[in-house]
């Protein structure tokens, strides 16, 4: 299975991290040793000193498909959940200026803790879904994903111009503002409309 990862497809993230607001989705992949399922602890890696959290929404296609028209877009997915995309900034920051890929710091074993998925059926509007995330108890990030800059259907199509998409496959949709660094002890909890489906301790 592949994971995609969305970047910068929320405005005040993009705001936050100074980045330019981009014409086309900014695409990565983390490879399948990313996943952490189950609520299973999230390792600190000995070679980041600032990783930080990245609360996401997360779809997960339930047919293959390539070229997906727009219009058919919804078809294509049927599970939706929270992810973190964990990121080693410090990495990605030094890497940025060198135009060098992002595959280490967002990509690194562990980077990619994913909740229990929904039937889509549960969200009559997939564009108004509200998202939080806590550590320790206190609000870090909050977005609904009618903030998207590149909508879920959109992204869906988009990604099958280049790669097949397979049954199982996951997209990270992109993070809203409120990312910050993650320490050792850490709890993280995060919801989908009120309804907590991430919940594991960073060691
Ligand atoms: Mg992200």
């Amino acid at each position: 299975m592949k994971i995609f990862g969305i970047g910068r497809n929320y405005v005040e993230h993009i705001k936050e991290l100074e980045n330019e607001t981009p014409d086309e989705p900014i695409v990565f992949i983390k490879p399948d040793t990313a996943i952490l399922k189950n609520n299973a602890p999230f390792y600190y890696p000995e070679f980041s000193q600032d990783v930080h959290h990245e609360v996401e929404i997360v779809v997960r296609i339930g047919k293959e498909g390539k070229k997906i028209d727009e219009k058919f877009a919804h078809k294509y997915y049927d599970q939706v959940g929270l992810g973190i995309d964990f990121t080693a900034r410090d990495i990605q920051q030094r890497n940025k200026p060198k135009s060098l890929p992002w595959a280490i710091p967002k990509g690194f074993d562990g980077s990619a803790p994913v909740s229990e998925l929904l039937p889509v059926e549960q969200f009559p509007d997939m564009q108004n879904i509200n998202f939080e995330l806590q550590v320790n108890g206190e609000t870090r990030q909050k977005g609904n994903t009618s903030l998207m800059i590149f909508k879920i259907n959109f992204l869906v199509a988009y990604l099958s111009k280049f790669f097949t998409l397979k049954k199982g496959d996951l997209i990270y949709t992109g993070t809203p503002k409120g990312v910050g660094p993650v320490k050792i002890g850490d709890r993280l909890t995060a919801s989908i409309e009120n309804q907590t489906l991430l919940d594991f301790e960073v060691k």
